[in-house]
């Protein structure tokens, strides 16, 4: 009994023991594969010395290889991009990608390059970040056409209209200082955005020194040579000059002297009838000028649908803008206080014209000067522009080029689109743009946007298609706001019904057109848009209205 008892207790310990012995193993695995894991994950830490990704992956340029950069080509970006975290600090001249040119093509895509894990720089000789968009063209446009417009309407019929009485008076400084102020928190913005996404933003002047080499020329005359495995040329536009006409940015001035002048000149003569022209037209307006548009063509607005185009002539002429069609100016002629502006018309009638100021807008011209494009052996066209394949490789390995300074419209989101695109091809990935479902917008009152094509661009392809309209005369969110100018307006395929154009002219158009894009992006037919539910009372039911028309059963008519 004590014996069974004895090797009972026996067994009984061999077992505990050998239980005991198992889970210490479990354990010291357990533990083992903790310290792994750790190690695995733990970031290398930010030190002087760069991490390079494996020899594999850096052996080919990033624009080469075939692979999306998932995986491990993904971690390897990430590992060569955390020392970048110090970057400020550690100043490293070695990167994936150097981007010249810091406004919405170029800040863009350093922002994605920095997203995609590679080390990035954006360079910029304006001294601040945001390109002509931030600092001398979208964004203080718009600042001064909202300003001007609540002038405009404080002290006009709408406001009458609407049972409101004010008196207003106009702080020109003031209005300029929202202005000022605008620009310097958005450009401030992308300062902020390159912190987060680890790009290096850098002011200086750049030129190529050879494809993978950029020389920044710094504000303090020194000179830092970047080394880079792919570099991409987003220096953007400037403003085209008129032949004979020097611009002083006085009294004559482009649209960066339009934007800040110290007083309302009486007489605003301005040349060219694009969008620039008639948005600063607008301002100087609704703040006083007698305004005079001279155009060369014998339309405004040229890429807008006729039919808009024409429509939105009447209402700007209802609204107090003169306009000269068919005409060219040969010359200005200061006289005392008085330019006097020599303009021909296409028939060979000659007059002179009197302003205090002339905006000279006639459009804009690739900037690509003082870049080394041409010893770089970077090909450009005729009009200057850097030609590129459909994936912004220029002809030179290497070399990429987004924005305004190459072929298509020279808009802010054109140029952020091909930014991504670009920066996604080098990354392997599939960045592609859609260049049928880029909106365009006019920012004056009423706004016009558009997007896809026009009918004399589907007439002159022979594509048949379907128009569907609606005014907002006949919108009741319109008529609540005192807004009923203009109209909308589709044009589908007649056998397909898929959208092909979209055109707007009203109060919001600019945001409205959003949706029109986003069909147009995703395929939509004109059905789909007139069977999805519009909130009411809104302007989009406009669109909607139009989309039935498309199919004859437009209902509110
Ligand atoms: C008055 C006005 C209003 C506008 N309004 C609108 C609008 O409402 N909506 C819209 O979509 N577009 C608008 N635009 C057009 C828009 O500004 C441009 O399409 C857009 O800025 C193009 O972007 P980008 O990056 O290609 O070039 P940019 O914005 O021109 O930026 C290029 C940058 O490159 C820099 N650079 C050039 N060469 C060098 C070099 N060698 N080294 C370093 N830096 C260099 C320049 O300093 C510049 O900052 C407007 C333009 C103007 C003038």
């Amino acid at each position: 009994m004590v014996q069974n008892l004895q090797r009972l207790a026996a067994e009984w310990i061999v077992s505990l023991s050998l239980a005991g012995a198992w889970v210490a193993l479990v354990l010291l695995q357990l533990a083992r594969n903790a310290i792994a894991v750790r190690r695995k994950t733990q970031k290398p830490q930010a030190s002087i010395t760069r991490v390079e990704p494996p020899a594999a992956v850096r052996a080919a340029p990033l624009a080469e290889r075939a692979e999306p950069a998932t995986g491990v080509r993904m971690a390897a970006m990430a590992a060569a991009a955390e020392p970048s975290l110090s970057r400020g600090a550690i100043m490293s001249d070695n990167f994936d990608v150097v981007i010249i040119g810091g406004g919405p093509g170029g800040y863009n895509a350093a922002i994605r390059a920095g997203q995609l894990g590679m080390t990035a720089a954006c360079v910029d000789k304006r001294g601040t970040f945001g390109g002509t968009c931030l600092n001398i063209g979208c964004i203080p446009s718009k600042a001064l056409l909202y300003a001007s417009e609540l002038y405009d309407e404080a002290g006009g019929e709408k406001f009458a209209k609407l049972g409101i009485k004010a008196q207003v008076s106009l702080d020109l400084p003031a209005m300029m200082a929202h202005k000022t102020k605008v620009v310097g928190e958005l450009t401030k913005g992308v300062e902020f955005l390159f912190k987060k996404n680890k790009v290096e933003g850098i002011i200086g002047e750049a030129r190529i020194a050879s494809p993978g080499q950029v020389v920044v020329k710094l504000p303090d005359g020194t000179t830092r040579t970047l080394n880079t495995k792919n570099i991409v040329i987003a220096t953007g536009s400037d403003v085209m000059p008129l032949p004979g006409v020097t611009v002083d940015e006085e009294r004559i001035v482009s649209s960066t002297g339009a934007l800040s002048l110290k007083s309302v000149p009486k007489r605003l003569l301005v040349v060219g009838g694009g969008y620039i022209g008639l948005e600063l037209g607008s301002v100087w307006r609704r703040l006083g000028s007698d305004v005079t548009v001279v155009e060369f063509l014998d339309r405004i607005t040229p890429g807008l649908d006729g039919e808009i185009s024409k429509q939105f002539q009447r209402l700007l002429q209802r609204q107090g803008m003169k306009f000269f069609l068919s005409t060219k100016v040969a010359g200005v002629e200061k006289k005392g206080d008085t330019l006097r502006v020599n303009v021909e018309s296409t028939d060979g009638q000659k007059q002179v014209l009197e302003a205090d100021v002339v905006l000279v807008s006639i459009g804009r011209r690739p900037y690509t000067d003082g870049t080394g494009l041409a010893e770089a052996g970077v090909k450009l066209d005729p009009r200057g522009r850097v030609v590129t394949d459909a994936h912004y490789k220029t002809n030179v390995p290497g070399i990429w080029a987004i924005g305004d300074c190459r072929e298509g419209p020279m808009l802010a989101h054109k140029a952020e689109d091909e930014a991504v695109a670009c920066i996604e091809r080098m990354a392997g990935k599939a960045g592609h743009v859609n260049y049928d479902a880029i909106p365009a917008v006019v920012y004056t009152a009423p706004e016009v946007a558009s997007v896809g094509k026009t009918e004399e661009e589907l007439k002159a392809a022979g594509v048949v298609y379907k128009v569907g309209k609606f005014p907002f005369t006949a919108n009741a969110r319109a008529k609540t706001i005192a807004a009923t100018e203009g109209f909308a307006k589709i044009l589908a395929d007649a056998k397909t019904d898929r959208i092909l154009g979209a055109h707007i002219m009203g109060a919001n158009a600019g945001e409205m057109i959003a949706e029109m894009a986003l069909a147009i992006e995703f395929g939509a037919a004109s059905e789909d848009v007139a069977r999805t539910s519009h909130p009411h009372p809104t302007l989009s039911e406009a669109i909607r209205q139009a989309a039935m028309g498309v199919e004859g059963w437009t209902m509110q008519m």
